[in-house]
């Protein structure tokens, strides 16, 4: 029944077609049938099967899924990709050491013999999409037992993979859209050789750091080049000196022309995460539970990491990546609470739910559908808020770069209990075990680990109610007092899992009686117990009805919105958004151009401040007026914004113009909408993306890498 009222509406909007110019992010294989009409009004010149076929080679075959999180996209025929420099991080740092410090001076491979190679980081490429609804939902029944029904559809969905993979070497995978209402198989191609060929320096990648991050106006040259290998057959292989550059079926042309303001613009990449038919409850949780619990927490680690990377160089290497990723999160949150309190986001949904109630009331059928849902959501959230913030709250404090120790003694849980029961696999664990503390400790200072663990020891104790602390928590605390400082030196001291000596020590001969005694592995212990037995098991069973109820309300909200389109959530899947150039009024008499240029860089230079220092060849080329052919009016653009629905995997996105030619790179959102993976807000909601002629600019002038733009299709 909810499904064949899924299709009728599904019917029905195509005759009466209003899907939008800015909110939303559509699926590649429903273009022809939802979007293109209004793309072509709003300026865009070529067709659906541009975008993506199955028939030919089109503008999906270009761009890729990078690494898990991001975006990236086909730049020449020779494999070379351009992403995000905060996608590439990870990679810049690994190769980075005091000696050659890649994020600080950047790096340019000079010949394909110098780029280097990143084991772990995969580049996949979607091959098709395919709805296939029916065959996941073959033989379930409505009110059918959940638990039943999972199972059911779990095993429909390994026959539709095992299906589509058979025999091939792609790799495939089944994703509920609409919050379970529709399915589509993913069939994909997934690259194993990735290598680094280009970065610019931090001071160029990531001017502007945490401060400028998710502000408008934005300055920040976020881009890195990687280079794709396969076999010679063109197929993924896994690194080998004797792969060669992958030729893919597409990449895209670059534009030298820019854009102007009212431009038509589009995105084309794989958002990961958005929850804009989540009931009010949902909402209140984050806005007034867990966002700024999690703001406090990551606050006061943040500030640590930037104190201690602020007196030391190597310490900087080794903690930049953990806290752009936590201050990444971190603010989005703070801007999340802002700009949802300035729209009054929870009033507004009530508000819908009102008149949603309203339209449910008036029909005995509805009512016996969707009549309790907002009691069931208002019970379950009772419970579920508690267990949320627990989860996530213990997580943050014993891991998560929380109590760096407990985490990495947490990894060895596995071990101990193989130990215990004699396991041969011991063995094996050892030796993936040793690998790991080898890379943590590479990133391991002790002194920020101390300061971190005092913090979020003192934290947890004010935030969490005793009745769910960790019981080795609670026993340290009164031993101490609450005083974590005076104990933090014993404990150091103490544990195995402070030093990397002791750590390979243990690993050579593996003592379970001293590991099971060790402070850190205790506390791990007790808070992983915890989380395995009071709390996740309950939020699991919640999770389960509240992804029934919001398959239901999903649909129920399809039926009410009867005669729009509607665009399914993110879920790390292509998607396609498409919008135009524009500025938009921040506040009171504040209104926002649509983009900056290199002045704006130097207006911004500060050699006191760390993220504001202006490499001196930039400020160079910028005394000399030395623009080359990026030069407009006398300035370099550098970065743009139009109102383009993303959200965080879209980082390293193309920003494509009507003709399907890269004009720039995605890399962020402007604060005051900030709030648009809940609620898209037309007036503030602005994509940042990086303007391709800066791009080029950095490549040919700053760095003097012009050949690597002789293999991309300039567009005069
Ligand atoms: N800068 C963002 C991120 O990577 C991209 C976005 O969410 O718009 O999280």
């Amino acid at each position: 029944m909810r499904r064949l009222s899924l299709l009728l509406i599904l019917s029905v909007t195509l005759g009466t077609f209003t899907a939008r110019a800015d909110e939303g992010m559509w699926i590649p294989v429903l273009i022809e049938k939802y979007n293109i009409r209004i793309m072509q009004e709003n300026g865009f010149k070529l067709t659906a099967e541009d975008i993506y076929s199955i028939n030919k080679a089109s503008m999906k075959d270009a761009v890729v899924l990078f690494g898990g999180g991001c975006t990236g996209e086909f730049i020449s025929d020779k494999g070379l990709i351009i992403t995000n420099h905060h996608c590439g991080y990870g990679s810049i740092q690994n190769h980075s050491s005091l000696e050659h410090d890649y994020l600080a001076d950047g790096f340019w491979a000079a010949s394909n013999a110098e780029e280097l190679s990143n084991p772990g980081l995969t580049v996949t490429i979607l091959k098709y999409m395919e709805d296939v609804t029916d065959r996941v939902l073959e033989g379930v029944t409505n009110g059918m037992d959940a638990v039943k029904r999972e199972a059911l559809i779990n095993a429909n969905i390994t026959t539709v993979n095992n299906d589509a993979v058979k025999g091939t070497h792609y790799q495939s995978m089944v994703r509920p859209f609409f919050l379970g209402n529709q399915y589509f198989l993913i069939v994909n191609e997934v690259f194993r050789d990735v290598r680094l060929v280009g970065a610019p320096p931090s001071g160029i990648g990531k001017f502007g750091g945490d401060t400028d991050n998710w502000v408008w106006p934005r300055h920040t040259g976020d881009f890195s080049l990687f280079r794709v290998y396969a076999d010679k057959e063109n197929k993924p292989a896994a690194y080998s000196s004797d792969n060669i550059p992958y030729k893919p079926a597409s990449y895209f042309p670059v534009s030298l022309r820019g854009v102007k303001e009212g431009d038509f613009a589009m995105v084309f990449g794989y958002p990961a995460r958005t929850q804009e038919y989540a009931p009010s409850n949902h909402i209140r949780m984050l806005k007034d539970v867990i966002y700024p619990k999690q703001v406090e927490i990551r606050g006061a680690k943040i500030s640590i990491m930037e104190q201690e990377m602020a007196k030391d160089p190597l310490v900087r290497l080794q903690y930049s990546g953990k806290s752009f990723g936590l201050a990444n999160g971190w603010k989005k949150s703070i801007g999340e609470i802002q700009s949802l309190n300035k729209i009054d986001g929870i009033v507004r949904k009530e508000a819908f739910e009102k008149g949603f109630m309203e339209w449910v009331g008036a029909d005995p059928e509805r009512m016996a559908k969707y009549g309790n849902l907002f009691e069931q959501y208002d019970e379950i959230y009772k419970t579920y808020t508690t267990l949320y913030l627990v989860n996530s709250y213990t997580t943050e404090v014993f891991f998560n770069n929380g109590t760096e120790t407990a985490g990495l003694a947490n990894s060895f849980r596995n071990a101990v209990e193989m130990a215990g029961t004699n396991s041969p696999d011991l063995k094996n664990e050892l030796t993936r075990l040793r690998n790991s503390a080898g890379s943590f400790f590479r990133n391991y200072n002790d002194a920020v680990a101390r300061r971190l663990f005092v913090a979020v020891m003192d934290l947890y104790g004010r935030n969490i109610d005793s009745e769910w602390q960790a019981q080795a928590y609670k026993e340290l605390y009164a031993s101490c007092n609450g005083d974590f400082k005076s104990v933090t030196d014993k404990l150091f001291t103490k544990s195995i899992f402070t030093s990397e000596k002791k750590v390979q020590g243990l690993l050579n001969e593996f003592d379970l009686k001293k590991v099971k005694k060790d402070p850190f592995y205790i506390l791990a212990s007790s808070a992983t117990e915890l989380l395995d037995t009071k709390v996740r098991p309950e939020l699991a069973a919640l999770d389960a009805r509240l992804a029934g109820l919001n398959r239901l309300y999903m649909a129920a909200q399809m039926e009410y919105g009867r005669g729009k389109v509607f665009y399914p959530d993110a879920n790390s899947t292509l998607r396609l958004s498409y919008g135009k150039v524009m500025g938009y009024d921040s506040r009171d008499a504040v209104y926002y151009k649509p983009f900056t240029t290199l002045s704006g860089v130097m207006e911004k230079d500060n050699p006191d401040i760390y993220d504001y220092k202006v490499p001196e060849r930039l400020k160079e080329l910028y005394r000399e007026k030395d623009f080359g052919r990026y030069s407009v009016d006398g300035d370099v653009p550098v970065c743009f914004i139009s109102n383009n629905h993303t959200s965080g995997g879209n980082s390293g996105s193309p920003v494509l113009d009507a003709e399907g030619r890269l004009i720039g790179i995605n890399f962020d959102r402007a604060w005051e909408g900030v709030a648009s993976d809940i609620m898209y807000n037309p007036l503030q909601s602005r994509n940042i993306s990086l303007d391709i002629r800066y791009v080029l600019f950095i490549i040919d002038k700053f760095a003097g890498a012009d050949y690597l733009m002789r293999e991309m299709t300039l567009i005069e």
